[in-house]
């Protein structure tokens, strides 16, 4: 089975308690993080999704630098001259200021720091960062997590930079799956049959199997009807990407297993989403 090692409870995985994060004391941030006064909250965050609210207000979600991903209700943001709007808007990436309400978090500033202005007028590049948004709305509860923020950090950035276009921009998009994936807990075993134990390329046929979490020997296929084959050179990509090479992004040879990577990346998806999506 798929183990999510290092995925938080269902009861940690709640928003944290804010306000008990400051009485307690125990915990560090970086400068732009919190003032520890009151119930307000300072950090820096990418805004993700928005959804409508009623007549004037949207609610956000936002996936912060020190408190993982947020949802905060932005009121008056559905008015064009709403003091907030600027700076809530999908892709932000925004210094934010919010204070505890009844029901949800409310945002008191959003300043923008950078705007992704590279993504904005090109389709393929705007597709490309709905999924990202979409995935990690999907994926990620309520983590605080650095990696994830680097991972979205660096990724959104890379995604902007005009020469990730095409395969190459496939291949960003597949190396920030499999890295989330792999922070979360979901990490496949490509070494080893998880069966048998046989080493994977000593067997002719492979198949990848999302129940096992991994990749099955041709003798141990039938534990997972599901299981789809797999090629070795795909296997050796999967492998390039889980270890995080970032330079394999400008540098790696563009070849169909890209493409076909992107198969597999949909089936381990919607095994550990429980339902269809769609891959770009
Ligand atoms: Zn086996």
């Amino acid at each position: 089975m798929v183990s999510p090692k290092g995925r938080a409870t269902d009861r940690e995985r709640r928003l944290p308690n804010l306000a008990g994060i400051w009485t307690a004391g125990t915990l560090k941030f970086g400068c732009l993080a919190v003032v520890a006064e009151s119930n307000m909250y300072k950090t820096e965050g990418i805004v993700l999704k928005e959804e409508d609210l009623g007549e004037a207000d949207r609610i956000f979600s936002i996936f912060t630098k020190d408190f993982g991903k947020v949802r905060i209700l932005g009121k008056g943001t559905r008015k064009i001259k709403a003091k907030l709007r600027a700076g809530l808007q999908p892709f932000h990436y925004i210094y934010l200021e919010f204070v505890s309400g009844k029901t949800f978090y409310i945002a008191t500033e959003a300043m923008n720091i950078y705007t992704f202005s590279g993504l904005r007028n090109n389709l393929e590049k705007l597709n490309a960062v709905f999924y990202i948004s979409d995935l990690l709305d999907k994926l990620v509860k309520e983590e605080k997590d650095q990696r994830i923020w680097y991972l979205i950090s660096k990724i959104l950035k890379k995604t902007e930079e005009p020469e990730f276009f095409g395969q190459r921009l496939g291949l960003l998009l597949r190396y920030f799956e499999w890295n989330l994936m792999d922070i979360l807990g979901y990490h496949p075993q490509l070494y080893f049959c998880p069966n048998c134990q046989k080493k994977l390329f000593e067997s002719k046929k492979l198949f990848f199997s999302a129940r096992e979490g991994g990749i099955l020997c041709q003798n141990c296929k039938n534990l997972d009807k599901k299981a789809k084959e797999i090629d070795q050179n795909l296997i050796k990509l999967l492998r390039l990407i889980l270890e995080r090479k970032k330079e394999i992004l400008e540098r790696l040879k563009l070849t169909e297993e890209i493409e076909k990577l992107k198969e597999i990346s949909k089936y381990f998806l919607e095994f550990i989403l429980e339902e269809e999506l769609y891959v770009v």
